[in-house]
């Protein structure tokens, strides 16, 4: 047994859904949420962005006592939605495991009926299950070693994914073991960084975005997307495309794709049209997030 696989690590959810959102919308997917993220993002949905002083932050000011499990957390309006994957007082709420034992959750969680051993590889349909990895930030040094490990633990078991995708933010270096397990595995490495814009995260640009260390992940994989949470104004998809820029500069021609701002299906609803518009009249894709479509904002799916 390595190192990576004797440590434990915090997580919030392991769940098995679809892709809703970019490239792989649609797969048939395996997800863990890690804990920690180095970024806040409070900005979000506030009536502005740029404004700390005006912002409204829910989850601030809600009793985690009153929930026990991750599960039944509402989905905060204002504010980073995933805030109770980064903010310590939710620590309490998360799973603390090695990453053999996420690996057999992973596969507990993709078994069912119609697949009861939880193979990746599908017994019905033939085709493989994805496997991704979000948080939170999946890449901070922590995701990183765990990864490995759960990759370690899933290949002694014969039962790897199909493919792999990491929901960054985009702002993590990545460490030698990473760089050196990335290069040396058959499994496809799938990118789906998305940058947080200061216009619409309220995250400064010099912390958030960083192409420097998003073209050291080339190494690993040519493959992925960048994802821009993006609203109706003007000034944001001026900075998109600034930050867009930079990304090229540095040799990252991944394609864009515009997800409308709103975690909660009557926020898309009302915004997400116009957006997608501005979105393909400027010849980018969207991301409409199917999951919410089919499923609402429920945490876990
Ligand atoms: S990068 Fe993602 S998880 Fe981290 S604070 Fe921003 S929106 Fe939340």
């Amino acid at each position: 047994m390595s190192n990576t696989t004797e440590k434990k690590y915090h997580y919030s959810e392991i769940f098995y859904s679809i892709q809703g959102e970019g490239h792989y919308t649609g797969a048939p997917t395996a997800w863990i949420r890690f804990f920690l993220c180095n970024l806040q993002c409070n900005g979000f949905g506030q009536s502005d962005p740029t404004n700390p002083d005006t912002y409204e932050l829910p989850f601030l000011d809600f009793d985690v006592k009153s929930v026990k499990r991750v599960e039944d957390l509402p989905v905060w309006e204002k504010g980073c939605d995933s805030s109770y994957t980064w903010a310590k007082k939710f620590k309490d709420l998360m799973g603390h495991e090695t990453p053999s034992a996420l690996a057999n959750k992973i596969v507990d969680i993709i078994k069912n009926e119609s697949n009861p051993e939880g193979k990746f590889l599908h017994p019905v349909s033939k085709f493989h299950q994805h496997l991704c990895f979000t948080g939170g930030e999946p890449l901070m040094v922590t995701g990183q070693m765990a990864t490995i490990g759960i990759y370690e633990e899933l290949q002694r078991q014969n039962n790897l994914p199909g493919s792999m995708t990491f929901e960054t933010n985009g702002t993590q270096k990545l460490k030698p073991a990473f760089l050196d397990w990335g290069k040396s595995i058959d499994t496809e490495i799938f990118f789906s960084c998305s940058p947080k814009l200061f216009t619409v995260s309220g995250e400064k640009s010099s912390r958030a975005i960083k192409p420097d260390h998003v073209a050291e992940y080339l190494q690993v994989s040519k493959k992925g997307q960048l994802k821009f949470v993006v609203g109706e104004k003007e000034r944001e998809w001026e900075e998109m495309e600034s930050v867009v820029k930079q990304f090229r500069d540095v040799g990252i021609d991944w394609p864009v794709w515009i997800m409308p701002t709103g975690a909660r299906e009557e926020e898309q609803t009302a915004s997400a049209g116009k957006v997608a518009e501005k979105a393909f009249k400027r010849g980018y894709n969207v991301a409409a997030r199917v999951h919410v479509y089919l499923f609402g904002n429920a945490i876990g799916t």
